[in-house]
């Protein structure tokens, strides 16, 4: 009944390039990259947004973000976390992640 993309990327129902997972939190590459490292973080239980977050899962999501960074490389050159929300933050999949975006020098404005 869950029709949801990424719970079925973290099922493994839809291919999903993955660069970490745990107990909690699932990690994969996006499909239409932004940076040259474009890494999508999502709470494996399905939630909307961050306003339906709980705090163990914001504690998991904060503890992956560190283990990516570093994995991707980009922990002390730098990177950027995006987590759109709603309609006017122009969120198109409505299952909680954060993109990290880096590699590259992003640009000051917020994107
Ligand atoms: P949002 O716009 O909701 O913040 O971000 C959704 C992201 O999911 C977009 O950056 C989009 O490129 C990515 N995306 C959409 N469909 C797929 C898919 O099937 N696989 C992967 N890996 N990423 C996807
Ligand atoms: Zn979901």
């Amino acid at each position: 009944m869950n029709d949801c993309l990424f719970c079925k990327i973290i099922a493994g129902e839809i291919p999903g390039n993955k660069v970490y997972e745990n107990d909690r939190v699932f990690a994969f590459r996006d499909i239409n990259p932004q940076a040259p490292t474009h890494v999508l973080i999502v709470p494996k239980k399905h939630m909307a947004n961050i306003l339906e977050c709980d705090a163990e899962t914001a504690a998991a999501l904060t503890d992956a973000v560190g283990v990516i960074a570093r994995q991707e490389g980009v922990a002390e050159s730098g990177f950027r976390l995006v987590s759109n929300c709603g309609p006017h933050g122009c969120q198109s999949v409505h299952h909680l992640h954060v993109h990290l975006l880096g590699g590259e020098q992003l640009t000051e404005r917020m994107a």
